[in-house]
């Protein structure tokens, strides 16, 4: 099935570049020219990825839209930011977005990035797995984690980093080595991303996240998921 990327973007030529290259890679497509258009098509075209500028004309920004998209949706979402945004990427990230680019970009690296993304978040055909540490389970066909029986939503990059860091209980992992587990790539060495996606992800499964229990900080190493 052909798969439709949701282009949210006001720069005429820039969505443009994109398009053509997404088409050419194989996608159908759909744009949206601000926030508001945005979502509206967000909710009558079902894309199987977003990719969302965070600088958008008009009353929602790309924060904006990544975070109502959140509260029903865990549809992938690639940011595009200028790269004097870092504190708006770092925002994006809390609000859930699986990756970003950084402008400018290749058309070439969106491509490559939406089907690293759509690789990652896509369910496997015969995997049978359930992986299981401590009292989280991860069932790795249906993506979906329980902990002490009750189910939790997590976004792709939280469900990726969860898992590596549950298939090796007591090992640690710098941030490197968790970028690659989630990413396929450690590709920009921006690791204050799995600083980000592990506070995300403790605030979901532990019950007091300034105290974990099941995901350690390792000071100046990285983390480890707890060998109990
Ligand atoms: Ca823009």
């Amino acid at each position: 099935m052909v798969k439709k990327i949701l282009i949210v973007e006001d720069e005429a030529k820039i969505m443009r570049t994109v398009r053509l290259y997404l088409e050419q890679g194989g996608y159908e497509t759909a744009w949206a020219a601000d926030g508001a258009q945005g979502l509206a098509a967000f909710r009558h075209e079902k894309p199987a990825l977003i990719i969302l500028d965070l600088n958008l004309p008009g009353d929602l920004d790309g924060l904006d839209v990544c975070r109502a998209i959140r509260r029903d949706s865990n549809v992938p979402i690639i940011m595009l930011t200028a790269r004097t945004e870092e504190t708006d990427r770092l925002i994006g990230l809390e609000l859930g977005a699986d990756d970003y680019i950084t402008k400018p970009f290749s058309p070439r690296e969106v491509v490559a990035r939406v089907r690293a993304v759509l690789r990652r978040t896509e369910q496997p055909e015969s995997v049978p797995e359930i992986v299981t540490a401590s009292d989280i389970q991860a069932d790795l066909q249906r993506r979906v984690v329980t902990v002490a029986g009750v189910p939790v939503e997590l976004t792709a990059n939280e469900f990726d980093l969860l898992v590596a860091l549950m298939c090796s209980p007591g090992r640690v992992y710098t941030r490197a080595q968790l970028l690659e587990a989630t990413q396929g790539t450690s590709y920009d060495g921006y690791e204050r991303t799995i600083d980000q996606h592990v506070k995300n992800l403790r605030q979901k499964i532990e019950l007091d996240a300034p105290q974990p229990r099941y995901i350690l900080t390792v000071r100046s190493v990285g983390y480890k998921f707890t060998e109990d």
